[in-house]
């Protein structure tokens, strides 16, 4: 054994190996060092527990493909791309929605060089970084001002903040909101120094509730969209148009947290969704000032959109509070060009992965299911049993909540490896899959794999293997 133990190479004469790797090349050099003594001590475990018996198990033609693998799957970076199969559009945990080609380019363009972010080029002076959008967000809503800060989190204190710090915000008891990741209706009007005067039952609201709630403390009247819940049976909430209707009486703001706002009027191109409101409809229905995020339904960056009547919109703009929820300048760039697509609501359909995705033809994925299981099917030889079948995705991301997208599910059955097995060895591959269990089968969502994934599918199942 301690003669095993001396054939191992030195950790220089590693390293100086390693380097040779154009993958490992540009890694930091204390990076690479620290791993190679990681290795060299998993050999040494090895040794000790007769995994490595011979010398020959130490040879470089063995050590050396052992160590290189090692090494790339040690240094990649934490945070990284991975393949979504759940048909769960926008996941929250998987990076909500992602960009068109458009949109990632500008990024790059907008990170790796100057720019006329706050500078105006008409002038040569200071301009807004909020001037890159304004327009084309006012000409898509029929908004007449607004601007945009981190995430509709951000967005919803800042306008509480302004608009109703110290008074009083009345909210229906069905619209207390919570959404993941702690994000709640209470908290975050406590937070932004507002006052929640909550009105009528959890299932029933009526006009007169909010009426009788209005006092010399009222600052604003407030809808929360229900995004991720329903509630059915004997419910009744205040439609908007009436909400705004009584706060003109008493010369009140009404605010609307959209949640995931939406430009693309499903219903209207012919999809058979339930009823959801555009960010159109809502400024049509005279709201004062409604916020929602950039990265649900729209299909953009994280930001938080925030829209309405000037007059609100330009002391939001000067709270101090926003410059410490400003949006970045490459959420800036990937926000434009997805909004341009808007101007013309069948190319943002199209263009835009996540309405492309939630729009995806039944037909078209039982296609692209059959294809993703034969290709699976020719390329790996093991004893498995594949399935094609039909079942349902989501959309996420707390939009349409009820609403079903049928689609057709790829079923991996492999012998000896349970579902659970598969799915944490393919939590390991580079890419990550991430799919979903049904009917006893691992099962790959062909909605949310993209036709230049498909190869990355198969050859991650391989490995696997
Ligand atoms: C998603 C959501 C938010 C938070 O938006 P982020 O962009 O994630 O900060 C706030 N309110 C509602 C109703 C939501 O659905």
């Amino acid at each position: 054994m301690s003669k095993l133990y001396r054939s191992l190479p030195s950790v220089d004469s590693v390293l100086a190996g390693a380097v040779q790797d154009p993958d490992l090349a540009g890694l930091p050099r204390n990076m690479l060092r620290d791993l190679v003594n990681d290795f060299l001590d998993l050999c040494r475990e090895e040794i000790r527990s007769g995994v490595i018996a011979r010398e020959s198990d130490l040879e470089a033609s063995v050590l050396q493909p052992r160590l290189l693998a090692y090494l790339r799957a040690h240094s990649r970076p934490h945070f990284r791309r991975v393949i979504n199969a759940t048909g769960v559009v926008i996941h929250t945990n998987l990076g909500r929605s992602i960009l068109t080609h458009e949109a990632a380019a500008s990024v790059s363009e907008a990170c790796r060089h100057y720019s006329n972010l706050e500078f105006s080029l008409d002038t040569g002076q200071r301009g807004s970084r909020y001037s890159h959008v304004e327009d084309l967000l006012c000409r898509i809503s029929g908004a007449e001002a607004g601007l945009v800060v981190n995430n509709n989190a951000a967005a919803v204190l800042l306008v509480l903040d302004t608009l109703a710090r110290g008074r009083e915000v009345v909210v229906s008891r069905s619209q207390l909101v919570e959404i993941g990741g702690s994000f709640r209706i209470p908290e975050v009007m406590a937070k932004s120094g507002a006052h929640l005067r909550e009105v009528g039952a959890t299932n029933r609201t009526h006009l007169k509730d909010y009426r009788q709630a209005i006092g010399p403390d009222t600052g604003a009247l407030m809808k929360v969209h229900t995004s991720n819940y329903r509630i059915i049976g004997f419910y009744k909430e205040v439609p908007l148009k009436e909400l705004v209707q009584l706060g003109r009486e008493h010369d009140l703001p009404v605010i609307e947290d959209m949640g995931s706002g939406n430009f693309f009027d499903f219903q209207a191109h012919g999809y058979n969704f339930m009823p959801e409101p555009t960010v159109q409809q809502v400024i049509r229905d005279g709201v004062s000032v409604v916020s929602f995020s950039g990265d649900k339904l729209l299909g953009g960056p994280q930001a938080g959109i925030i829209l309405g009547e000037k007059k609100y919109i330009d002391p939001i703009k000067k709270n101090p509070m926003n410059r410490a929820l400003r949006i970045d300048k490459m959420t800036l760039a990937a926000l434009e060009s997805t909004l341009r697509m808007y101007l013309d609501p069948e190319l943002a359909r199209s263009k835009i992965p996540t309405l492309r995705m939630i729009t995806a033809g039944e037909k078209d994925l039982l296609q692209k299911a059959r294809r993703l299981k034969n290709r699976i099917r020719r390329n790996i030889k093991a004893d498995m049993e594949l399935a094609v079948f039909p079942a349902q995705s989501r959309v996420g991301g707390g939009a349409f909540p009820e609403q079903d997208l049928p689609t057709t599910l790829v079923g991996i059955k492999i012998a000896g490896l349970s579902c659970q097995d598969m799915r944490n060895r393919l939590l390991n591959t580079d890419p990550p899959l991430v799919g979903r269990v049904e009917e006893d089968f691992f099962c790959l969502d062909p909605r949310t794999i993209d036709d230049s994934e498909m190869g990355m599918v198969v050859s991650v199942l391989k490995d696997i293997l």
